[in-house]
């Protein structure tokens, strides 16, 4: 580097450091402190990779009268471990009621129909928020909450939980909770007499089913306690974060959304023939659930693994931190990817902006090929490539 390069170079990074300082950001942490990447995974070990791809709309999943949750975790999709998903669909009058879980934060994504949400946190502070398509609401790991069909019509979102494991740890159900308190207890610990919870449920009802919520969420029993950050955000109702000649993509981290400290969402448009071009992500896993249309899923994996999956609308794909992969739209109609990362920040390498990276004698002596030819590489990101290669 001359030197005029790193004083230009230092007054970058010395503006960049304002800006964190300014907007009080923390540098990139990856989801789960606890997830050793030089412990070998013995799913990601062997000769071959496993398959990454899961059709979780034609699995069956838990079904009570017509709504439905179906999931995605390390039982469905083995290298699955950092992210689990689920998609859950609830008819009008039905809530999956009151939960928490334990070893997972929770993401959303309303696809179709209206959804209310109520949710506390370790202050006592609630919040009660209404979800149109497009929406994204985050709940830290533990905090309790419950999610109501809206309307008259029938709901469906995807739930994206930061934990791979999270169905075998199981949710904390708060009617398999007092439904196996004894009265006595729960006498004492409501200050009500034994026979107030005689007709309790027994058992997990999971999906509880009545009336159809008030237009205006009623107020809760302590009265309006908000929290300071709010649980909602209204993704797809801004235009896209980026766009390019192929496609184009929103985004919400931390940075947008600030309580997301553990995921981050994507809605990605590709338009027929577009490619998300090769890349990986230093700091998390990638799952993804096929909104609309038909893709090609590459993997690669070093010692010259190589895999690819053709995925449809409800299927969906996990691509594990630090793995190389694209995301092409094979078919004739546009298609429209979501996509969880399980980490607060995002972060990406892009093949095109690596190489770009690299003075071109380097890429001449790396590939054994001409100068000239290294000189026609792109000498920027090309992050969506059209049906032409256009950037
Ligand atoms: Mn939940
Ligand atoms: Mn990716």
């Amino acid at each position: 580097m001359s030197d005029p390069q790193r004083r230009e170079f230092l007054a970058v990074t010395a503006a960049i450091a304002s800006l964190a300082a300014l907007s009080g950001s923390q540098p990139a942490v990856a989801g789960d402190p606890s997830f050793m990447n030089n412990v070998p995974d013995p799913d990601l070990s062997g000769k071959e990779l496993p398959t990454f791809k899961f059709a979780l709309e034609k699995s069956t999943g838990k079904v009570i009268g017509n709504s439905f949750g179906k999931e995605a975790t390390v039982a469905q999709l083995p290298i699955s471990k950092g992210i689990a998903g689920v998609s859950m669909r609830l008819e009008p009058g039905a809530m999956r009621e009151l939960h928490w879980h334990a070893t997972a934060a929770e993401w959303a994504f309303v696809i179709e129909g209206r959804v209310r949400t109520t949710v506390i946190d370790p202050q006592g502070l609630a919040e009660t928020n209404d979800f149109d398509p497009g929406d994204v609401w985050y709940f830290p790991r533990g905090h309790g909450h419950m999610l109501q069909c809206l309307g008259d019509k029938p709901c469906h979102f995807i739930l994206i939980f930061d934990n791979g494991y999270f169905s075998e740890f199981g949710t904390f159900s708060i009617t398999d909770w007092i439904g196996h308190a004894s009265a006595p207890l729960l006498a004492k610990n409501f200050g009500l007499p034994e026979s107030a919870f005689a007709s309790f449920p027994k058992e997990e009802v999971y999906f509880a089913r009545g009336a159809l919520p008030p237009a205006e969420p009623s107020v809760p029993l302590q009265g309006w306690r908000l929290p300071p950050e709010t649980h909602r955000y209204r993704m797809l109702a801004q235009p896209p974060h980026a766009t390019y000649p192929g496609g184009r993509e929103w985004r919400v981290d931390s940075s947008r959304f600030p309580i997301s400290k553990t995921i981050t969402g994507v809605v990605l448009d590709l338009d027929p023939g577009a490619l998300r071009t090769l890349h990986w992500h230093p700091n998390a896993d990638e799952w993804q659930y096929v909104l609309a249309g038909n893709v090609s899923v590459t993997l690669f994996g070093s010692h010259g693994r190589f895999r690819t999956e053709q995925l449809e609308q409800g299927d969906v794909g996990c691509i594990p931190q630090g793995y190389g992969h694209s995301i092409e739209n094979t078919g004739d109609k546009p298609a429209r990817i979501l996509i969880g990362f399980n980490a607060g920040i995002y972060e990406t390498i892009d093949l095109t902006q690596w190489i770009a990276g690299n003075p071109p004698d380097v890429l001449a002596t790396n590939f054994g090929q001409a100068l000239a030819l290294m000189q026609k590489l792109p000498r920027q990101d090309v992050f969506i490539a059209d049906e032409s290669g256009r950037g």
